[in-house]
């Protein structure tokens, strides 16, 4: 009918277009999204359980789209990795992510570290290593403050090569960190091949952790395997005190979750990472 307005033939017809035209709609809004200053990272507090206090964040990226409204890593990392633009948006991510931390260690946060999360795209890339000493360099971040979090569906193709890679990182200072375990092959035997600092274990062995026995047992056992494996352990995804409760009593190091705090911009984060200091 023109302008904005259509008329379906079908119902199915009409799902299906529109999708399609959405897609190709958001891969061309894609293509400007750096540009236009469009992307932004939220981080959220990860909570030392022993001292309770806010040592570090994960750097979590966002899309606000002008007309499209805010868009969530899910539903646009994956068309960034097929249009080869996880590329400049996965550097532009890390590289704010370290001035940001740098700043909040000049500001007197001295002791902050940041996660950053690599897309399989992202890691594969031959020059990763290359760009990301670059960062470093630039932002003056010391490397031990950058801990990259990446999960084993990304690792577990080309082990041999995916090691090299990660020791290459480790070599100069750069922590690692195995995202969502619990959700992969989870074989800590098989896993401790990698040079891994931190295991996060993922949300869904959280839920309900004072209540639900399986979860409760699954938990425990990972936090006390990673332990003899010299592995920090972090309790993603809490949001409840009993949860917290079980957590402290498993000797978990630290957590992450809406419990504490949801993601936030980054002038939130500074200010309740001093108050946090304060308290
Ligand atoms: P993830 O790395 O496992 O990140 C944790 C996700 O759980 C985040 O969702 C966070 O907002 C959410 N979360 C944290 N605490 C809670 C809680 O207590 N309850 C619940 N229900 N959710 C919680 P988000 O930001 O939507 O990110 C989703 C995924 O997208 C991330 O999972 C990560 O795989 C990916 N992602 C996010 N940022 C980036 C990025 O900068 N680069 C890449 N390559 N991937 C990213
Ligand atoms: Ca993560
Ligand atoms: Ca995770
Ligand atoms: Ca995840």
């Amino acid at each position: 009918q023109g302008g904005n307005r259509c008329q379906s033939f079908t119902f199915a017809f009409n799902i299906k277009t529109s999708r399609a035209s959405e897609n190709l709609n958001m891969e061309a809004e894609l293509h400007y999204a750096l540009e236009r200053k469009e992307l932004e990272l939220y981080y959220q507090p990860k909570i030392n359980l022993e001292t309770n206090l806010i040592f570090g964040a994960e750097a979590l990226v966002r899309w606000n789209h002008p007309t499209m409204g805010r868009i969530a890593p899910h539903q646009f990392i994956p068309l960034a990795e097929e249009t080869g633009l996880i590329k400049p948006i996965g550097e532009w991510i890390i590289n704010r992510a370290c001035r940001q931390t740098k700043a909040w260690h000049n500001a007197g946060l001295d002791f902050l570290t940041i996660g950053v999360n690599l897309s399989g795209v992202q890691f594969k890339q031959s020059d990763l290593f290359h760009k990301i000493t670059q960062i470093l360099f630039n932002s003056s971040l010391e490397p031990q403050y950058l801990e990259l979090e990446l999960t084993e569906t990304i690792l577990i193709e080309n082990i041999k090569i995916n090691i090299q890679r990660l020791n290459l990182m480790k070599k100069i200072g750069v922590q690692i960190a195995l995202d969502d375990f619990g959700t992969g092959y989870s074989s800590l035997s098989y896993l401790q091949q990698f040079p891994f600092d931190t295991l996060k274990i993922d949300a869904s062995f959280i839920r309900n952790i004072d209540s639900n026995e399986v979860n409760a047992v699954i938990t425990k056992t990972i936090i006390e395997m990673a332990h003899k494996l010299g592995l920090k352990v972090v309790a993603e995804g809490v949001e409840t005190k009993a949860e917290l409760k079980f957590l402290r009593e498993c000797k978990c190091d630290i957590m992450q979750g809406f419990l504490f705090s949801r993601p936030l911009i980054a002038r939130d984060f500074k200010n309740l990472a001093f108050d946090n200091i304060k308290s």
